[in-house]
């Protein structure tokens, strides 16, 4: 039995190497070839081809984020991209099941689009710090401290903190939102939770004043500029990428700063000769795939949730339905609400972060503060 089968106890048939899982998958191996040797194809393919059996069977989809691993986001996912992207595909497709492959609140995020479909997250693990840092209680104290001052929240974020959302964001759209709020409440502040850092990058774009919460990435913070300054001089002439849950000195040593999709554009677009994106680790195995001639440097962090999610997980949500998302009515219509705002903007402009000089915002609130 191969390691990566294990968590299938007594699914021994659906795991062989045979001729029909060969027949079946042979065609989706040239993309992770330059990842996975072909021994361990030989132990995945069985997953991909019985999970894509399923998905046909029971008219399920796969919504694949970015920090997938390659033989998710290439062979099994039907859709790939940012939480902004993904949510956009959760609320237009035709599916009856949406497998979440990415953290727990994108599978929240595409139920409270979705209220009709089954959503499944193959981990209940697969949570996230940033997530983690705040709850709908804290949003409502805040509100209570700043009365009239409309609340912007990153989606990452659970269902009861979008609940007490005036309109949601993503780091891909973030500055225009936050601009958007303060004109449409008729403020000259705005609170934007929960990502300290994402905070600050946005403040150093906009007039706006910030109010913003203690949360951070576990992933995104962990970078330093010794780390950029070190691979500088190890690849002389790297062009080097970050993303906006970095700390703002990160970002003003690198090269350009988007959200995800911002970065994958960035290469597509510019085909660096050397190239480092600094974000979770198996960004650049999955952008490195669709940019053959360029040279990824590779240093990164991994996401110990989004790791939670992989083949076997995935197979055995499809044949158990679990786990099953779940919101309360009264808090997914709210929730609704602020997502939904943000998808029926008109955004005109990706948020660029690539600054020098990042202000302070104007408070940074956290739980023993309020
Ligand atoms: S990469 Fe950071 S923000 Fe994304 S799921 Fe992991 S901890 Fe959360």
């Amino acid at each position: 039995m191969p390691a990566y089968g294990d968590e299938i106890a007594g699914n021994a048939s659906v795991l062989a190497y045979t001729d029909e899982v060969r027949e079946k998958t042979d065609h989706l191996y040239a993309a992770v070839a330059d990842f996975t040797p072909e021994l361990e194809w030989r132990t995945l393919a069985p997953y991909i081809a019985a999970i894509n059996d399923l998905k046909k069977e029971k008219n399920a989809v796969i919504l694949a984020h970015n920090y997938m691993t390659p033989e998710i986001f290439n062979c099994v996912g039907d859709f790939a991209g940012d939480s902004l992207q993904l949510a956009k595909e959760a609320a237009q497709t035709d599916a009856d099941i949406i497998v979440q492959a990415g953290v727990k609140f994108m599978a929240d995020t595409s139920k409270i689009l979705c209220p009709d479909k089954t959503v499944l997250i193959p981990d209940l693990g697969a949570g996230c710090s940033l997530a983690a840092s705040i709850s709908g209680a804290d949003v409502r104290l805040l509100k209570e401290k700043y009365p009239g001052v409309p609340v912007v929240t990153y989606v990452n974020t659970n269902a009861d903190v979008k609940a007490e959302t005036d309109i949601c964001c993503t780091s891909s759209n973030a500055v225009e939102i936050v601009e958007y709020a303060a004109k449409e409440w008729g403020t000259d502040t705005v609170l934007f939770l929960p990502d300290q850092y994402l905070a600050k990058n946005v403040a150093a774009m906009t007039d706006i004043k910030i109010i913003t919460w203690a949360g951070a990435c576990e992933v995104h913070e962990r970078f330093t500029v010794d780390d950029i300054k070190e691979l500088r001089e190890a690849n002389p002439g790297v062009i080097v990428l970050a993303h906006p849950e970095c700390p703002p000195d990160v970002l003003a040593e690198a090269d350009f700063a988007g959200s995800t999709s911002g970065m994958s554009n960035y290469v597509k677009d510019n085909q660096p000769k050397n190239v480092v994106m600094i974000t979770e680790c198996s960004m650049s195995d999955n952008v490195a795939l669709q940019n053959p001639s360029v040279n990824f440097v590779r240093p990164c962090n991994l996401c110990p949730y989004m790791k939670k999610i992989n083949l076997p997980k995935i197979l055995r949500a499809l044949q158990t339905m679990e786990y099953e998302i779940t919101i309360p009515e009264e808090m997914a219509v709210k929730a609704r609400q602020a997502i939904q705002r943000m998808i029926d903007l008109p955004l005109t402009r990706q948020s660029m972060y690539n600054h020098q000089n990042a202000p302070e915002v104007a408070a940074t609130e956290s739980r023993a503060s309020l």
